[in-house]
């Protein structure tokens, strides 16, 4: 058919796909003449001389309209677009009768019953009908464009899920080990504890008794013994209240942070007093939380403000402020302040930025913080400016009265 040849092969050039239109009437004159009008570089013109014909044309590809003589012998246009509307694959191709004969209402009403579109009477207006096939023509090419889309996202949603589930998987395999490396820690250090209080307890006894009576060596190492064991006894404590937080279910009430801020200043009572520290703070809010937990905070927070001084007396200011969902206290310091590169690294376990001889410390502190603070659903952070001083920040979800 060298219609469709030509077809094909010009629209091949724009690098678009064809959208095929079936011609279905029982008078070769009438389809010669319809391809006549519609022919175009965009579209496939398809003949079917009967009803039959075109029902096993339309099984054979997908189409963007069909125009349909009414008046044919054998199975008629009406009939034929009754079988196609029945067919599932075919039930959505737009239909446009064509018809010479049936003039009045009750036939055109017919037509649409049957499943037309559009109904045109012979003899046809070439611009009209050439634009009506154009339309759906584009219709259909938008359609094919959205299945695609439609095809391209459900591909990418299978993926995202898949990804998702694979990233669920992790993070429960994360969250096993790490209960296991919490459950290791908690195990080694509790069990650690007693041969090494054995070991400081008889090296502090070996400095007492044979201090002076070996000669100024032996002291020498008995001290290092001595500092050792007591250093390691604190890093197996740290590191014993550490995995405790973790493990421990959080035992939650409304809690006065006034009342943990004055246990969390008895336990600092011999810190405060070598260093003459001063401690203020403003009204503090009641929260939902682990008492317990919360004084740690306060505790290491406030510690490391009077720790980490500088050469001024240190002088610590605890305070919160009200945000719509959430309390956020802060901790300000007048020490010697942390670079801002350290930001994430000083709430790591076991990470210092000084020596033991600058500072004593086990590098435990912040990570404990991190981990109650993140327990009751909130978060820690600071601001610093070197040789001024630090603030470290963290929040507390608000409580809900109504609980
Ligand atoms: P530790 O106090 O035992 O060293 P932390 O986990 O409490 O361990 O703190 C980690 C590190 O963060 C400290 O070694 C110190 O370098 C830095 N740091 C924490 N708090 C302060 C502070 N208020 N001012 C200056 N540096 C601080």
């Amino acid at each position: 058919m060298p219609l469709v040849a030509q077809s094909v092969s010009s629209c091949r050039e724009t690098g678009a796909s064809l959208e095929n239109v079936l011609l279905v009437d029982d008078s070769l004159q009438s389809l010669l003449a319809l391809e006549a009008i519609l022919e175009g570089p965009d579209r496939r013109l398809i003949r079917a001389t009967s009803g039959e014909e075109a029902l096993k044309r339309l099984l054979e590809q997908p189409f963007a309209v069909i125009l349909l003589d009414v008046q044919m012998t054998g199975i008629d246009g009406y009939q034929t677009a009754k079988l196609i509307r029945e067919r599932e694959k075919t039930r959505e191709i737009p239909i446009i009768f064509l018809t010479g004969h049936n003039r009045d209402d009750a036939q055109i009403a017919k037509g649409y019953a049957y499943g037309a579109v559009d109904y045109i009477l012979k003899p046809v207006v070439p611009e009209t009908l050439r634009s009506k096939v154009a339309i759906f023509i584009e219709l259909s090419r938008r359609r094919a464009a959205l299945m695609q889309k439609n095809l391209e996202l459900q591909v990418a949603e299978n993926t995202l899920r898949e990804r998702t589930r694979e990233l669920g998987e992790r993070v429960e395999d994360l969250a096993r080990s790490n209960a296991e490396l919490e459950r290791f820690a908690y195990v080694a250090s509790h069990d650690l504890r007693e041969p090494l209080r054995m070991v400081t307890s008889y090296t502090k006894l070996l400095a007492r008794r044979y201090k002076g009576k070996l000669d100024s060596d032996a002291d020498e190492f008995i001290n290092f013994a001595v500092d050792g064991a007591v250093r390691m006894e604190h890093l197996i404590e740290d590191l014993l209240l550490y995995s405790r937080v973790g493990m421990r279910d959080l035992f939650v009430k409304p809690v006065q942070c006034e009342a943990v801020l004055t246990r969390a200043l008895d336990n600092l009572q011999r810190a405060m007093q070598e260093s003459g520290a001063r401690v203020t703070h403003d009204p503090l809010p009641t929260v939902k939380g682990d008492d317990t937990q919360l004084v740690q905070v306060f505790q290491n927070l406030i510690g490391n403000g009077i720790k980490f001084r500088g050469k001024m007396t240190p002088c610590v200011h605890v305070s919160a402020k009200e945000k719509t969902e959430a309390w956020v206290f802060a901790i300000q310091d007048n020490g010697i302040g942390i670079d801002s590169q350290y930001a994430d690294r000083i709430f790591v376990i076991f990470q210092r930025l000084h020596s033991h001889e600058e500072y004593p410390g086990s590098g435990i502190g912040l990570a404990i913080c991190k981990k109650v603070i993140e327990n009751h659903d909130g978060r820690i952070w600071f601001e610093s400016h070197p040789g001024k001083g630090t603030t470290f920040y963290f929040t507390i979800p608000k409580m809900d009265l109504s609980e």
